[in-house]
C-alpha cells in the first residue's frame, strides 16, 4: 500500500497561510515583535520586559492585505474540533474578539485560542464542529489596551492550551472578589498554554510518530510539588499525565506528586501513599530545577529566599486553582 504524504491527519496545522517558521532564518516573516523589538519577542515564553514577562502565545504576521492596509487573512483552525468559546466583545479583553476551540489530540483534550480577531465569521457558535484548515475568522488587530495594535504589527495571537480546572469562575470569585471576569471558564488565567512553535516543529520533523500526549509529557521540570488532593478535576480530564505506582495502589491515594513546568502546566502525576507523603500540608515544594528557573523564571510561581526555596503567592494560586 502506498502511503502517501497526505494518508495521515496532522495533529496541528497552521493557523494561517504563513508558514514561514519553517524555514530557518525566515523567523522574522513568521513572528511578528513588540513595538521597537525584534521577532523573538512574538514567541512563546519569557520573551518579554528582559524576560520577566510570559507571552503564552505566538504572535503571527500578516501576508495579505486590503487597500486600506488592514489584515485580510483568513484563520485557520488548527484541527479538527468543535466550538468553545467565542467572545465578540473586544472592548472585554486584551485578547480582542476572539475564539476558543476544544480537540482531541492523541487523546489529549487540548484548546486552541485565536486572539485580536477583525471578524469572526457569521454564525460561528459554541457546540460547532469545524475541520483542521477551514476558516473560522479573518485576522485583525483588536484588543482592550490602551496602545492598541498598530496596522504595522496586525498578527493572530495563537495558543494551544490546557484547561485547569472547570470550577473556575466560583474559584475566581473567592480568590479575587474586587476583579471581574467576563469570560467564565476561558479567562487566560484557567489556560495553560504550551509552546505551539515547538508543536509545529516537532511534528514536521517527526510526522507520524509525533503525539501530544508524549510532547506534554517531556517538559522541562522546574519544580515538583506535593499536594494533598486526591481528587481535582485536572485528574479526570488529564489522566494520560498520570504515573503507575505500585505502592499508592496498594496503600491507597494519599496525594500526588506533581511536576510543573515552567510556565505552570502540571505535565506529570505520580499518585503517593501516604507513608510517602512526608506532609500534611496542602502544598509543599519538593524541588527545583535553578537552571530552568534561570533561563525562564517569569512566572515567578517559586523564589528563593535566605538560601531557600519556596512557593510565592503565584505559586500557591495556581495549585489552589488546580486542586479546588
Ligand atoms: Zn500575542
Amino acid at each position: 500500500m502506498l502511503v502517501g504524504r497526505f494518508s495521515f491527519a496532522q495533529p496541528c496545522a497552521f493557523p494561517t497561510s504563513n508558514h514561514s517558521l519553517l524555514q530557518p532564518g525566515s523567523e522574522d516573516r513568521f513572528f511578528v515583535g513588540t513595538v521597537g523589538k525584534p521577532w523573538a519577542t512574538g514567541q512563546f515564553g519569557c520573551v518579554r520586559t528582559e524576560g520577566w514577562q510570559m507571552h503564552e502565545g505566538l504572535d503571527i504576521k500578516c501576508l495579505q492585505r486590503d487597500a486600506a492596509g488592514e489584515p485580510t487573512d483568513p484563520v485557520l483552525a488548527t484541527a479538527d474540533g468543535v466550538v468553545a468559546y467565542v467572545s465578540a466583545s473586544p472592548s472585554l479583553s486584551n485578547y480582542g474578539n476572539y475564539i476558543v476551540l476544544r480537540h482531541q489530540i492523541d487523546g489529549l483534550e487540548v484548546y486552541s485560542l485565536y486572539a485580536h480577531l477583525k471578524r469572526i465569521r457569521d454564525g460561528l457558535k459554541p457546540g460547532q464542529a469545524v475541520k483542521s484548515g477551514e476558516a473560522i475568522a479573518t485576522m485583525g488587530r483588536t484588543t482592550n489596551t490602551h496602545e492598541g495594535i498598530s496596522r504595522a504589527r496586525a498578527h493572530v495571537h495563537f495558543e494551544l492550551d490546557l484547561l485547569v480546572n472547570e470550577g473556575f469562575p466560583r474559584w475566581y470569585k473567592n480568590a479575587f472578589p474586587t476583579q471581574r471576569n467576563d469570560h467564565g471558564v476561558w479567562n487566560g488565567q484557567n489556560l495553560l498554554g504550551v509552546d505551539p512553535r515547538l508543536v509545529l516543529l516537532e511534528q514536521h520533523r517527526l510526522g507520524t510518530n509525533f503525539n501530544l500526549v508524549n510532547f506534554v509529557r517531556n517538559q522541562v521540570e522546574l519544580c515538583r510539588v506535593a499536594v494533598s488532593a486526591t481528587s481535582f478535576p485536572w485528574l479526570k480530564r488529564y489522566p494520560r499525565l498520570i504515573e503507575r505506582n505500585p505502592i499508592a495502589e496498594k496503600e491507597g491515594v494519599a496525594g500526588y506528586e506533581i511536576s510543573l513546568n515552567y510556565n505552570g502546566v502540571p505535565y506529570r502525576m505520580i499518585p503517593r501513599a501516604g507513608s510517602e507523603l512526608k506532609t500534611k500540608s496542602r502544598f509543599q515544594l519538593l524541588s527545583v530545577n535553578e537552571a530552568e528557573y534561570g533561563r525562564n523564571p517569569c512566572r515567578r510561581l517559586v523564589t528563593k529566599r535566605g538560601g531557600h526555596w519556596s512557593l510565592t503567592r503565584n505559586g500557591t494560586n495556581l495549585l489552589e486553582l488546580l486542586t479546588y
